[in-house]
């Protein structure tokens, strides 16, 4: 379920959200109308997991989260111990909406703290202050036992000193899962223009592998398992949705800008919340549709499982593609292999950390057209 609105623009962001509230009520009708709409989507399976992404969806009143998921046990069969996660941003996050949350049906979420520092928080323009991000986090886990936090590194303010402590900071607070992100600086976002202009210091990738690669050390010494390129987790806090992508199951995207994916065709919402809003109070979907060739989901197929710990199946490529997609693969493996970017124990071929570093080079490099 994506939630289009922020408090303010992080100048890094490229994801479709408007600082402006005004119309935060209608988006909860249109979100209710087209949950309706979309009731046959899974015809009857089950729904394990319900994310609500964003934008920020800790925005919404609790009122709201509670109309939403009661609408989605009513319109689908969502199974009793679902996984249900909110986004929320630290500022945010106090004891009444925790446990409202809690009380509306959410078991887990998932933090933006990006940073510890509030330099950093400042040059990212988020909206919280270090102070928040902390106290968000003393308030969570006296709520929920699981959470999970996004960090980001290899911004230019951060030094490696600076990222160890982050780490540990989250690790301190127990926090059991973690998803890091390297700063990426996307078109058309002001942190581009900014560098372009050269009122930014452009990022470092030397810094941003290192600062990787520190990491991957970091985690396992402490006991969390690294189970896709930027998530880590204790045991038994993996994400339950998260994985649900990365192994090709169905899913259903409710919102502007929500992307669906139903096995064969991929959907996506238009990105932008009057015409989305204006469309489902008409009664028609507004969204757009992609059929999927077998070499589109193959290609996806080897760039999402190169990026868990799981790997890629050769079996799986030669069971579903055939004989001959598997043998090229398999040729054009060979220099990961050699090396050691990645290692093969029977059918299974599994990124090296060096090979997580440049974990989608690789996949495309692999990509059979
Ligand atoms: S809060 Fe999240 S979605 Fe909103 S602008 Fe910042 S990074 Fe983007």
């Amino acid at each position: 379920m994506h939630i289009p609105f922020c408090r303010q623009a992080c100048h890094y962001c490229n994801f479709h959200f408007t600082t402006s509230l005004h119309q935060k009520n209608e988006l909860v009708v249109a979100l209710l109308k087209e949950i309706e709409m979309q009731k046959k989507f899974f015809l009857g399976e089950p729904v394990n997991t319900i994310y609500f992404g964003g934008g920020t969806p800790s925005l919404l009143s609790v009122v709201d989260c509670r109309l939403l998921i009661g609408a989605i046990l009513q319109n689908f069969n969502v199974a009793v111990d679902a996984e249900i996660t909110l986004e929320a941003n630290p500022d945010d996050i106090d004891p009444a909406m925790l446990w409202g949350w809690k009380e509306a049906g959410i078991n887990r979420l998932s933090i933006g703290i990006q940073s510890f520092y509030e330099e950093e928080l400042k040059w990212m323009n988020r909206a919280h202050t270090a102070e928040q991000a902390k106290c968000s986090l003393q308030l969570a886990t006296t709520a929920f036992d699981n959470i999970t936090i996004d960090l980001i590194y290899g911004s230019p303010l951060l030094t490696d000193v600076m990222w160890e402590q982050n780490v540990q900071t989250a690790i301190q607070y127990g926090i059991p899962h973690l998803s890091c992100y390297a700063l990426t600086v996307e078109e058309k976002t002001p942190l581009h223009k900014y560098i372009s202009l050269n009122k930014a210091e452009p990022v470092d990738s030397d810094k941003q592998a290192s600062q990787f690669l520190l990491l991957m050390q970091w985690m396992r010494d402490v006991g969390y398992e690294h189970y896709e390129v930027s998530n880590f987790a204790k045991p038994g806090f993996r994400s339950r949705h998260n994985s649900s992508y990365w192994k090709g199951n169905k899913y259903l995207g409710i919102g502007p800008s929500a992307h669906s994916y139903n096995g064969d065709t991929r959907q996506w919402n238009v990105a932008n919340n009057q015409q989305y809003i204006s469309s489902i109070l008409t009664g028609v979907l507004p969204n757009e549709t992609e059929d999927l060739t077998a070499a589109n989901q193959l290609n996806e197929y080897i760039m999402i499982s190169l990026r868990t710990k799981e790997g890629m199946d050769l079996e799986i490529i030669e069971k579903k593609w055939g004989v001959s997609k598997s043998a090229m693969i398999k040729k054009l493996l060979q220099r990961y292999l050699q090396t050691r970017l990645a290692t093969q124990r029977n059918s299974i071929v599994q990124l090296s950390d060096k090979g997580f570093l440049q974990a989608d080079g690789i996949a495309s490099s692999l990509f059979i057209s």
